[in-house]
């Protein structure tokens, strides 16, 4: 089956799926730990959680990639049999072709996708909006909270003054302009208010 679980920045998506991934490793089974290239948090195969977990992502998938082809080379590189629970951490950033190849696959393999569901704007990402529409488990992971105490539920993009910004690329992850990403509700999204 393939899952989507979904949350809003700070609401320890990573690090919910490093605990998975751990608790199937404690029994034996066997996984595989996949992510997107595009993030370039830490080092390139480094899956991060803000709380201080991390581990090394065996599969790093670059937008060609076949993520089929990808884990059958990692098993061949392990010496054993195929995988029976993949994890993909920020799987907002897989392409609609490999969402589309992980559904195919999901017949008899349990994939989990953690990611965001939208941009800063409000927009889906392009892996995101896929899952939302193959993947037969979706899920919000809460926890995140706006200043005010309610639900963020929005990504929000700030600069370093903490100014919010509303338009600009999809995609700014090495800390350009001291650019990072917080969590806000709706309202306070819309009123672009990153603070009391
Ligand atoms: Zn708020």
């Amino acid at each position: 089956m393939l899952h989507f679980y979904y949350g809003v920045m700070g609401s320890s998506k990573t690090a919910m799926l490093l605990m998975q991934r751990y608790n199937y490793m404690q029994l034996g089974l066997k996984v595989a730990l996949v992510k997107p290239a595009i993030d370039t948090r830490i080092s390139v195969n480094t899956v991060y959680s803000r709380v201080g977990l991390q581990a090394q992502a065996e599969i790093v998938l670059e937008k060609g990639h076949s993520i089929r082809e990808q884990l059958n080379w990692l098993a061949v590189q392990h010496a054993h049999s195929d995988f029976q629970y993949v994890f993909v951490d920020e799987a907002q950033f897989l392409t609609e072709a490999q969402v589309l190849e992980m559904a195919d696959m999901a017949d008899d393999l349990e994939i989990f996708c953690y990611g965001l569901k939208t941009d800063f704007m409000g927009n889906f990402f392009p892996g995101s909006a896929a899952l939302l529409r193959w993947a037969e488990d979706v899920q919000e992971v809460p926890g995140s909270l706006c200043w005010c105490g309610r639900k963020a539920t929005m990504n929000t993009r700030v600069d370093g003054k903490g100014n919010v910004i509303k338009q600009g690329e999809q995609v700014l992850i090495d800390n350009q302009d001291e650019i990072r990403y917080i969590g806000l509700c709706y309202r306070h999204w819309r009123e672009g208010k990153s603070h009391g």
